[in-house]
C-alpha cells in the first residue's frame, strides 16, 4: 500500500507532515506522490478540499484520511497528537472505506463549448453586478424564475458548509442526492420563488438557465471564476446531477455524523 501526502503551508502541518514521514519511514510504510491508494491530507477542510481537486482523476482508487492541524473539521477525523495511531491504523489497513456522493456540473457557454466539473461541497452560481435572473428546470420541466443574489447547489457532505450558512438543510452523508438552497430571492407579488431549499433524489438533474450575459461568479468548492462576456461568449447554462464518481475515506475509526454537527454547531447540551 502506497501513502501520499497532501498537507497545506502553516507551520504546523509542516511540523505534523514531517512528522509523519519520519514515522512511515520508521514503520516501512511506502510514501508516492503520483499513485497513492491512501492520501492523508494535513490541514483543515479546505485542504481536503484542494486534495480532492488534485487528485480528482484518481477517485476510484484512492481512500482519503484528514488530519487537523486547526479547528475540527468536517472532513478531518484525526488531530495531530494522533500521529502514532494513524500510523498503526494505516499498517493495519484491510481496505475499510466509506464512500459519500458527489456532484457533477456541466457549464455550457454561448458557443457551444461544455465544462465538466465534479464537486466535494457544492457549486454555486451568482451575479455580482445585478440581481441574478435564472430559469430553473427540473427534469426539464421549468419550475420557476429565479430572481435574488444566487443559488448553492451541495452535496449531502457539502450541506453543512456554505449550504447551511443560506439557509439550507443538513443533509445525512449517507443519503444519495443534492441539495438546491436559495440566496437572497426577490418574493414579491411580481417574482416568485418555492423560498426554501429542496433536496432531489439521485436521479434528478436540475437545470439552471441563466437570463444574463455579464457578472457571473461560478463557484466550484475553493475555486471560483469571474465571468464575462467576451467576444460574445458566455455562460448560458448550468446542469447538475449526482455524479458516478463518489469519494472515498478510509475508515479507521467510526465519527458519529451527528455528534460531529452537535460538536461544530451547539456545543455543549446539558
Ligand atoms: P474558508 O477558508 O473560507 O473556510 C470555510 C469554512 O468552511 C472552514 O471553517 C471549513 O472548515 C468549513 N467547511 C468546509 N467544508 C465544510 C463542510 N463540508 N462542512 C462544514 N464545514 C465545512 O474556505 P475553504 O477552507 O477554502 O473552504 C471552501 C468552502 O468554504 C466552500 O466549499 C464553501 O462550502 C465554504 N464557504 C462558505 C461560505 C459561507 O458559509 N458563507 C462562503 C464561501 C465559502
Amino acid at each position: 500500500m502506497k501513502i501520499g501526502i497532501y498537507n497545506n503551508e502553516t507551520a504546523e502541518s509542516q511540523r505534523v507532515t514531517k512528522l509523519l514521514r519520519t514515522e512511515m519511514e520508521r514503520t516501512g510504510l511506502a510514501y508516492t506522490d503520483h499513485d497513492p491508494d491512501v492520501v492523508v491530507t494535513i490541514g483543515g477542510d479546505g485542504t481536503l478540499l484542494s486534495a480532492f481537486h488534485h487528485y480528482q482523476k484518481q477517485l476510484d482508487k484512492i481512500r482519503f484520511v484528514g488530519i487537523h492541524t486547526g479547528h475540527l473539521g468536517f472532513y478531518t477525523d484525526w488531530r495531530s497528537f494522533e500521529i502514532d495511531d494513524l500510523v498503526e491504523s494505516l499498517q493495519e489497513d484491510s481496505g475499510q472505506s466509506v464512500s459519500y456522493p458527489l456532484l457533477d456540473m456541466k457549464a455550457t457557454y454561448s458557443d457551444g463549448e461544455v465544462e465538466s466539473f465534479v464537486a466535494l461541497n457544492e457549486s454555486t452560481i451568482k451575479n455580482i453586478t445585478r440581481t441574478m435572473v435564472c430559469d430553473v428546470f427540473i427534469n426539464n420541466h421549468l419550475f420557476e424564475n429565479f430572481r435574488g443574489d444566487g443559488l448553492c447547489v451541495s452535496t449531502p457532505t457539502g450541506s453543512t458548509a456554505y449550504n447551511k450558512s443560506v439557509g439550507g438543510a443538513i443533509m445525512d452523508p449517507k443519503c444519495i442526492g443534492f441539495q438546491l438552497a436559495e440566496m437572497a430571492s426577490l418574493n414579491n407579488r411580481v417574482f416568485r420563488t418555492l423560498g426554501s431549499p429542496i433536496i432531489f433524489s439521485a436521479d434528478s438533474k436540475l437545470i439552471l438557465r441563466l437570463r444574463e450575459e455579464n457578472g457571473h461568479v461560478l463557484t466550484c468548492d475553493r475555486d471560483q471564476w469571474v465571468l464575462k462576456n467576451t467576444d460574445d461568449r458566455y455562460l448560458t447554462e448550468l446542469a447538475y446531477s449526482v455524479s458516478k464518481q463518489r469519494i472515498n475515506f478510509a475508515q479507521y475509526r467510526h465519527n458519529d455524523f451527528w455528534n460531529r454537527v452537535r460538536d461544530s454547531f451547539i456545543g455543549g447540551v446539558r
